[in-house]
Parts: C-alpha cells; structure tokens; sequence
C-alpha cells in the first residue's frame, strides 16, 4: 500500500486553530477535551536502543493535537486536518493487527490495544492537527499513538499509568501499523519534561530527567526531506551485524547479552579477530552509548561546548563506523557546523535521510538558516526544512 502524500506546510497549530477545524468537521460542535502530544528529537544515543543502551530525547515545541468530544454510540470518527481524511472505527471490532501504515491502522491499533489491555473506551469524534513533519524522524507516529490513546482515555473516563501508556501505543505501532520500533519514541512523547532532556536506559526502561541548561541556545533541526530506500534493507544488516558482535564477545564472557555489556577497551582489545565491518559497528555502539553517558554530564554543568563535540563525534562514528548517513546529512552538518555560534551537529533518526540536529545559540539560528539556504538548498534538488524548538513538555491535557 502506498504511503499517503501528506501537505507539509509551514503551519503552527494551536488550541484555537483546532477547536475551528474541530467544528467544521463534526458539524458545528464543540470538542470538550483538547490533547497536545509532542514530537521528539534524540539528541544522542543512535543505534543504541536495539543493543540495550542508552538514547537522550527531548520533546519538541512541534505537536500532535488531538481534540475530542463524545462520539455516537461505539463509534470513533478521526479527521486529519493534514491528511483531510476520515476515518471510522467500531469500538467492537477495531479489526485485526495489520502491518500496513495507513494512518486508521494508528488509530484502531491505539483502541484495540487500548481495549486488549483491559481499558474501556467509549465512542468518540476525534480531531487531528499537527505541526510535526509526517515521516521525518520526528516521531509524528508516537506523537499521533499518545495523542489519539489520551483523547480517547480522558473521553471515556479511564486512566493509564504513564509507562504502560506508553508501551501499549508502541505495541499498538508494532501490531496495527507494523513498525518494528523501540520503546524510545512513545516514552519521550509521554515522559519528556520542559527544559529537560530524558536519559531512557532501553534495556531496564528506567529514565531520568536530564536538566538541559540552554543558556540562550537552542535546538534546529534541518530536515533533508530525503529518505533513501537502502535505508530499509541496512537496518536490519546493521542489526545483524551487532548480533554477530554480541556472538564473539560472548565466547569470552557469557554474561554479554547484548553490545551495552561491551566495553570500548573490549572491541579495541579484539580488534584484529573481529571481522572488520563487525568491529566497526560494535565500535559505534559501545563509544556512542559512552558519549550519551558524558553528554549528560555535560548538560548537567551547563558546559555547551562539550555536547557539541559529543554530537559532531556521534556523527562521525555513525558515518565512518556505522556507515548510515548519505550525503545530504553529512553535507547539512558539514554546513551547519561551520556558521559562528553552532556548538555541533549531527544526523538523527535511523539515517539514510531524515533530520538533523544542531545545538546552536539563538543568534545563530539566522545565519544557520542564510548558510543552509546558500550552501545546501542550491546544492541538493529538495530543499532542507528548518525548523527550531527548546526542550518542550511531554503529553498532557490543555484549556480549550
Ligand atoms: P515519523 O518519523 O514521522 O514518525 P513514521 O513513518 O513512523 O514517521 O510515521 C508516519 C505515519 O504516521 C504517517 O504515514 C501516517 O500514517 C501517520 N501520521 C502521523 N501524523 C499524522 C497526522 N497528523 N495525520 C494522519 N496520519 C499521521
Ligand atoms: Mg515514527
């Protein structure tokens, strides 16, 4: 099934701006909750989550809004302002798992997840509107599982602790929409707080809120807008290839049960019997889960140069180590990173396309924006997005 083509506009959405669409699609009423759930950028920690390690999200200023109200009988209706498209559900027969990414495949995955879980739901008209990029590796999937699962909890009167919430729509993501995802994108929507970044252990789940002092700095992300199709065969290659790591390094110690139980030391001490490819990408991960450890620390004491370097040192391992970048990324940081007040950069998301993200001070952000436009746009067919944000709120209920 094709993907549907979504309008990608420069919109802001906001409380009022939803609550209009809300009732000229569902003829004249009024929704009686509003839900805002954020999309996320991984400031560091790539490749990690699938070797039990470590990643640092924020949540963006860009979000998923979801307004809703009271549906007839068990009936759920969703309209996507971007996709101007609406869907219909039967609470009762939500249909079976699927694998297809139709955006009703979120939907009804969020309720009969949801509903499996032991939750009950009632009927509802449901909004969608959202300023985060659809397919950019922003996570506008979680944002869309969070948004829809809230509207349709604070509807029905339920409730869902927060870490159960989260990995419900991520198996909702896995079951309905199958994608293969981890656990880091539901989390961040839901748990990110203001001004901090959030420390996700992907091997025990545990987190910690990671202070993020800016001191007048801020977050861009460059969206190449390109996603190359060898993106989909490298992924699970690179999987394989960290298995084959975890399979050496297990001969010498049984307790490895995955490259997070690798140290640097390790694979440097083995370099000469590994396989070459191998030791290269059990390199970038056993040193990328390191820089997130130093990142924190270095976020904590507020010292900006040192993330900088932390980000252009990830970008590198994943472009010589990992091998995941393309052009189009290494030439956006490579632009980036030479405009006076960036601090660094680096490709985020699986690779193969997607965004980057640049730490930079705010009056860097024109000149970040001039540079792009000069040195990229004219260089590369589909001109890069930017777009800026600080380290936004998690999900949560607004005023209407
Ligand atoms: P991303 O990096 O943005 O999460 P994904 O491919 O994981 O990219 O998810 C994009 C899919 O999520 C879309 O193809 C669509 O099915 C669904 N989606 C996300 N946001 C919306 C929205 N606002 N309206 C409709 N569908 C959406
Ligand atoms: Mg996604």
């Amino acid at each position: 099934m094709a993907r549907p083509i979504i309008r990608r506009t420069a919109i802001v959405v906001n409380p009022r701006r939803v609550v209009q669409q809300f009732a000229q699609c569902f003829d004249g009423s009024t929704p009686e909750l509003l839900v805002r759930a954020p999309g996320r950028v991984n400031l560091i920690g790539e490749h990690t989550d699938y070797n039990d390690g470590f990643v640092l999200p924020i949540a963006t200023e860009q979000a998923t809004w979801v307004a809703v109200a009271p549906g007839q009988g068990r009936a759920v209706r969703a309209h996507s302002v971007a996709l101007n498209e609406t869907v219909r559900i039967d609470l009762d027969n939500p249909g079976p798992p699927g694998g297809s990414q139709r955006w009703v495949d979120y939907v009804r995955g969020v309720a009969a997840c949801l509903i499996s879980s032991g939750y009950r739901l009632a009927g509802a008209d449901l909004l969608v509107d959202s300023d985060v990029p659809v397919g950019g590796g922003m996570s506008s999937s979680a944002a869309l599982e969070v948004g829809v699962a809230k509207a349709l909890l604070g509807i029905s009167g339920d409730m869902v602790e927060t870490v159960e919430l989260a990995l419900i729509c991520r198996q909702a993501e896995n079951r309905y929409a199958g994608v293969p995802c981890g656990i880091m994108d539901q989390f961040a929507c839901l748990l990110c707080r203001k001004d901090e970044a959030l420390l996700l252990d992907c091997r025990t789940q545990h987190y910690e809120h990671v202070r993020v002092q800016l001191q007048g700095a801020c977050f861009v992300v460059i969206d190449t807008q390109v996603k190359h199709a060898l993106g989909r065969s490298e992924y699970p290659l690179r999987q394989q290839q960290c298995r084959q790591g975890v399979e050496y390094f297990r001969q010498m110690d049984r307790k490895v049960q995955a490259l997070r139980d690798v140290s640097p030391e390790m694979v440097s001490r083995h370099l000469s019997q590994l396989d070459p490819v191998v030791a290269a990408r059990c390199h970038h991960v056993v040193t990328e889960n390191q820089r997130v450890l130093l990142a924190v620390d270095a976020f904590k004491k507020g010292d900006l140069g040192q993330v900088g370097k932390l980000l252009l040192a990830s970008h590198e391992s994943l472009r010589d180590r990992y091998e995941v970048s393309c052009a189009e990324l290494d030439s956006a940081v490579e632009v980036a990173t030479g405009v006076e007040g960036v601090y660094g950069a680096r490709m985020t998301g699986g690779g193969f396309g997607g965004c980057v993200v640049v730490l930079a001070r705010e009056d860097a952000v024109k000149p970040l924006t001039e540079a792009i436009e000069k040195r990229y746009n004219r260089v590369h067919p589909k001109p890069a997005r930017i777009l800026k944000t600080l380290a936004a709120a998690g999900a949560g209920l607004e005023t209407l």
